[in-house]
């Protein structure tokens, strides 16, 4: 802003809460504020008929008046100094609006959590009556009724004793009403607190601190001295969460506080319960499943000073702490940290944002970080920690890559390789579990014709239909069924059949194979309800089946430390996704199968079976090499300019209209072209930015609109954003009836 003599204005909230954000009131700015004036910024200004002095908060600065001048109050003054956390916030919602493209009032939603009447909470904490023989006794006979919820509580307590009620209603899915039928019946007592202070956890509960080993320690040691960003690069079971704990216990001891981010999909019973043994009870546990009403007490909770630390997914990030000390991201590479709505941001972008203005540390932590973080360490812009060695014994699984191509050539026809069979079998005999992965990511399960290649699609979304055990063929995007075709509608052969190899086949086939077999599947079919997944997990941990077959779900998460063979059954149906993170995705998936394999005492063995076994993907995640991947990958990213070594922009056209829509694509790409000739390289004359398309996406129409996809590049980031703010002027002066433009940047998904 300057002083041009032109009039500036501020959009200010007065109440700031989720609700009142839509209704911003406008003010002038006076001359002499014009220059101070930013957004976050606490004001005082003259409100309601009778001029009463208020406080507001500015959450937009603009040039353009929203109604006639004369009627415009002007802001009083500026309070100096407002560094509150409403402050903190808008700013973080300002910057989330420039950066990923959203509106304010989105980004504002996005950080802000919806208002409820703030209850103070008591606190519940579930206590064992009996002794343990008592309750072996009365869990043999859960078993035998099917009382499955029951049971798992009182499992549970035999080792716990003591456990937090949010944590088995959570968690442990065991509904209050059991909790209360069992406290009648004198098993277990409800014990209620009010002060959240004392933890109350059974003392002999706490989980006894480990003696850091030398590298563990280093690590806490430098992030506590003040390092802004950190990766710590580590298989699973290094030690990379007793790090995280240490730090947090010095966080906590500075009187900071912590945001833990976990994916939502790792945040399983085990990994909750081991932060609330070191740390009892000033910590709360959020998931998505949580309401809007569940989620605020939680931020007021946190804002009240009543919590050291959050643990959550990425919405986790907006917790109003006071003195935040610490962010730590786990499983940094997820795509989960990356929101698929407005503001599309990301969680550890995000996370850097918000700890330099509290001026607190992020660490994050991943045995493959993601191509952008490591890319970072190289440029000494994130530094790098290793932790080599995995903790709790067992060694590396051997890997073994199949050929497939050479298994057909033999005469083999089955999804199993003959070594995959064999090791099987071996398992079977020996009492040992397996687990079968199909990675199926970025692959849809299409039916196709074998004599002209007819491929059955949904007619509103243009992608494949999958077929379903109920014998018809399903849209997974709008819902739409039809019944499974016996001949081609094309061509009328009989020879159209799907790719056999869903989980529900892999079972099928297990069972004539190795008749008597238990196994157990889990995928999207499987864990619809609420409490299958822990249900299912549970069930194989408890030795319920010999073999889990699943999708990419069963590679996360859990330890089974009998499972001592891993099949991977086709690792390169993620390679054929058309998105220039296929490789990637396909390491990090592989390499964290690999890892299921050999967690107890036992050695583990794993198959990878594949049409490309010579691909630089497969071939170092077979030797679980991360920078052998990383050196390879990055050349690549930087032939074809992706990210990270160039920003990309997507630019995705919607239209009820194929061809309006085709068109202003067109026109974009033609201003965006020209807006391009701007940025060229001085020395070598050539042009830095890339515009590519107009393409149909690859999901070419959703709910019957039309979907195209325009991708510019450009080295950086700052250009991008100049240039969707030019595009977004141009497209305001014409007149858009059907078509929306959507902007997103480095996406982690395909369009
Ligand atoms: P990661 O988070 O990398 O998977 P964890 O921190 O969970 O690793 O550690 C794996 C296992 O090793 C855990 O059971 C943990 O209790 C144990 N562990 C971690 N650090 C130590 C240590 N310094 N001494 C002994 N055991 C440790
Ligand atoms: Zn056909
Ligand atoms: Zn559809």
């Amino acid at each position: 802003m300057n002083n041009t003599g032109e009039e500036w204005y501020a959009n200010i909230i007065i109440d700031i809460s989720h609700e009142k954000v839509d209704r911003p009131f406008q003010y002038k700015i006076p001359r002499a504020l014009q220059d101070k004036i930013k957004v976050g910024m606490e004001v005082i200004i003259p409100f309601g008929r009778g001029n009463a002095k208020r406080h507001g908060y500015v959450i937009e600065v603009t040039n353009q008046a929203e109604c006639a001048i004369e009627r415009l109050k002007e802001i009083t003054d500026l309070v100096i100094d407002s560094v509150s956390l409403e402050a903190n916030l808008i700013q973080l919602a300002g910057w989330m609006k420039e950066t990923y493209g959203s509106t304010m009032i989105a980004a504002l939603k996005t950080v802000l959590p919806a208002k409820q009447k703030y209850r103070a909470i008591e606190k519940k904490t579930v206590h064992l009556l009996l002794s343990i023989s008592e309750a072996e006794e009365l869990v043999q006979y859960y078993k035998k009724k099917h009382q499955v919820g029951r049971e798992r509580l009182l499992t549970q307590l035999m080792i716990e004793q003591d456990l937090p009620q949010e944590l088995i209603t959570g968690r442990l899915q065991v509904p209050v009403k059991t909790i209360q039928a069992m406290a009648e019946q004198g098993i277990l007592q409800v014990i209620v607190q009010s002060n959240y202070r004392n933890p109350i956890l059974h003392p002999s509960a706490k989980e006894e601190k480990k003696r850091l080993s030398a590298a563990q320690q280093a690590i806490v040691e430098d992030v506590l001295s003040g390092v802004p960003l950190s990766l710590i690069h580590g298989i699973t079971g290094s030690g990379k969460t007793e790090v995280y704990m240490e730090i947090i216990a010095g966080m906590i001891d500075r009187g900071k506080q912590a945001i833990v981010l976990i994916p939502e999909i790792a945040l399983t019973y085990q990994t909750v319960l081991r932060f609330y043994k070191r740390f009892g009870e000033r910590i709360s546990v959020m998931n998505s499943k949580l309401s809007a009403g569940e989620r605020y007490d939680q931020f007021e909770r946190a804002r009240h000073g009543e919590l050291d630390i959050i643990i959550g997914p990425r919405s986790a990030l907006f917790t109003p702490f006071s003195n935040l000390g610490v962010i730590i991201i786990d499983e940094e590479h997820e795509n989960s940290y990356k929101s698929e709505t407005m503001p599309r941001y990301h969680a550890r972008e995000t996370a850097i944002q918000i700890a330099s203005m509290y001026g607190a540390s992020v660490v994050c932590g991943s045995a493959t970080p993601s191509l952008e973080l490591y890319y970072m360490t190289k440029q000494g812009k994130c530094r790098l920690y290793e932790l080599q060695e995995r903790l709790t014994g067992g060694t590396l699984p051997k890997v073994y890559t199949v050929d497939l191509r050479e298994e057909l050539k033999r005469g083999n026809r089955s999804i199993f390789s003959r070594q995959l069979s064999d090791l099987i079998a071996e398992r079977l005999e020996s009492g040992q579990q397996s687990m079968l992965f199909l990675n199926r990511r970025g692959y849809a399960g299409f039916i196709s014709c074998r004599a002209c290649g007819h491929v059955m699609k949904c007619p509103h979304c243009d992608v494949s239909l999958s077929e379903h055990k109920n014998g018809r063929l399903t849209c997974h995007y709008c819902g739409y069924e039809e019944p499974m075709v016996s001949h081609c509608p094309k061509c009328g052969s009989k020879y159209i059949t799907g790719f056999k190899a869903g989980t529900q086949q892999i079972v099928e086939t297990l069972q004539k194979q190795f008749p008597g077999v238990r196994v157990l599947r889990m995928d999207a079919d499987t864990t619809r309800t609420k409490g299958s997944y822990e249900k299912i997990l549970s069930s194989f941990a408890n030795g319920e089946a010999d073999i889990l077959v699943g999708t990419q779900m069963i590679v996360k998460g859990h330890d089974f430390p009998n499972v001592t063979l891993v099949g991977v059954l086709a690792a390169d149906l993620s390679l054929c996704s058309n998105d220039y993170r296929a490789g990637e995705r396909t390491f990090q998936l592989l390499t964290q199968a690999a890892g299921r394999a050999g967690r107890g005492q036992l050695p583990g063995e794993v198959v990878i079976q594949t049409y490309q076994p010579e691909h630089y993907s497969i071939v170092h995640a077979a030797k679980q090499d991360y920078k052998g991947f990383y050196e390879e990958e990055i050349l690549y990213r930087e032939l074809m300019s992706y990210p990270p070594i160039a920003q990309m922009m997507v630019v995705l056209i919607s239209s009820k209209e194929e061809e309006k829509g085709l068109q202003l694509a067109r026109k974009l790409a033609t201003r965006l072209e020209e807006q391009s000739t701007v940025y060229v390289d001085q020395r070598s004359g050539r042009r830095r930015c890339q515009v590519v398309g107009p393409a149909k996406a690859s999901i070419g129409k959703i709910q019957d609109i039309y979907r195209t996809v325009l991708y510019v590049k450009h080295p950086e980031y700052e250009v991008l954003i100049t240039m969707k703010d030019q595009l977004e002027l141009y497209t305001k002066t014409m007149e858009l009836k059907t078509e929306t433009i959507q902007f997103d940047f480095n996406p982690m998904n395909t369009y």
